[in-house]
């Protein structure tokens, strides 16, 4: 099986911000991109992106999962990047757009096609290290995926809790940028293959955040803790549903601040489980933390059954299995 997101369909849809304006957009070929290579994005990393997906429905439809609220988070990071703002309308245009065009080949659950809407800064202009760029690129891939369980939705993930550096500067954690995961990549390189761990669970000074790419979610028997929305971490749009589908299920959602010190004790007791959760892994089951050289196993180390349950009622409803009773997908 080829690597998540590294098929692209053959044509993205486009558009440009010329200083003034955005113009119209049109679907182009998506294997290559004009770029002055003084461009804004190269150097100062003004660049900003969304994931999310459209699922293939047992009667044939395709449908977009919370593709609102990803162009709300991919406006809110055009802004704090000092972006050229995106015109949502237009954004919710391009999506359709190019999913409508390669909706016939939108797999069949658990498969997906995997959307990535991405904002550009493309002013040639080297000069403007401290000055946002006046000009930018808007374009929206997408790409066939598969199942990320494809190797079995029982096997648990190993993760290192890491005190002492941090994912990202505190002020852009809620930005969906590239230069974050740049600046996060050397830890989580050192930590995989010095301590053969999946990810590293970001925790500066004591204080439980996420992974590289994923929230974090601790479910102690019927309560689920994670952190509250502040700026140091990115919202995702997959922990908002979880914990909805949680409280209807009649779980306790506590959002606060989780300590290293709550976390292990908590997570020893039986029954305890802990998951990450994103738009790619769903909820994808941790099974062992790993702490200053001790390894904590999270319950009996095994996949759980409340992140079992919860991962497949969100999966229902994304996949029209179960009703969508809080408006969240989206018809083409
Ligand atoms: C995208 C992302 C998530 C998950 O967000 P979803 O909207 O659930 O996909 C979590 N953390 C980081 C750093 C991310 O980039």
């Amino acid at each position: 099986m080829t690597a998540f997101g590294s098929v692209f369909m053959p044509e993205m849809a486009l558009t440009e911000f010329d200083g003034e304006k955005w113009g119209d957009h049109k679907l182009v070929p998506s294997d290559s991109l004009t770029l002055h290579p003084g461009a804004h994005v190269l150097h100062y990393a003004s660049t900003c992106f969304e994931g999310l997906k459209a699922f293939r429905h047992p009667d044939g439809s395709v449908k977009i999962f919370r593709m609102d609220d990803n162009i709300a988070r991919f406006a809110q990071s055009t802004e704090l990047l000092a972006l050229p703002a995106i015109d949502p309308a237009q954004t919710r245009d391009m999506i359709l757009q190019v999913v409508e065009r390669f909706a016939s080949q939108a797999p069949e659950a658990p498969g997906s096609l995997y959307i990535r809407p991405t904002h550009i800064g493309t002013e040639p202009a080297i000069g403007k290290a401290a000055a946002p760029s006046l000009t930018s690129c808007q374009y929206v891939l997408v790409s066939p995926v598969g199942d990320y369980f494809a190797g079995g939705s029982d096997t648990t993930l190993r993760l290192l809790l890491e005190e002492n550096g941090m994912r990202c500067a505190p002020h852009m954690g809620r930005i969906k940028s590239g230069g974050n995961y740049a600046s996060a990549l050397q830890p989580i390189m050192k930590a995989k293959r010095d301590l053969k761990v999946d990810q590293v669970l970001f925790c500066p000074n004591g204080d439980v955040q996420e992974t590289g790419a994923a929230n974090f979610l601790l479910i102690d028997g019927n309560t689920l803790i994670t952190k509250a929305l502040d700026d140091s971490f990115l919202h995702g749009i997959t922990r908002n549903s979880l914990l909805t589908i949680a409280r209807d299920m009649g779980l306790n959602v506590e959002e606060r601040d989780l300590s290293v010190t709550e976390l292990l004790e908590r997570s020893r007791k039986p029954g305890c489980e802990a998951a990450l959760s994103g738009t790619a892994a769903v909820l994808t089951p941790v099974g062992t933390l790993l702490h200053n050289g001790t390894e904590y196993q999270v319950g009996d180390g095994q996949a759980g059954t409340t992140t079992a349950k919860l991962r497949q009622a969100l999966n229902h409803i994304q996949w029209g299995l179960a009703e969508d009773t809080h408006g969240w997908l989206t018809s083409i």
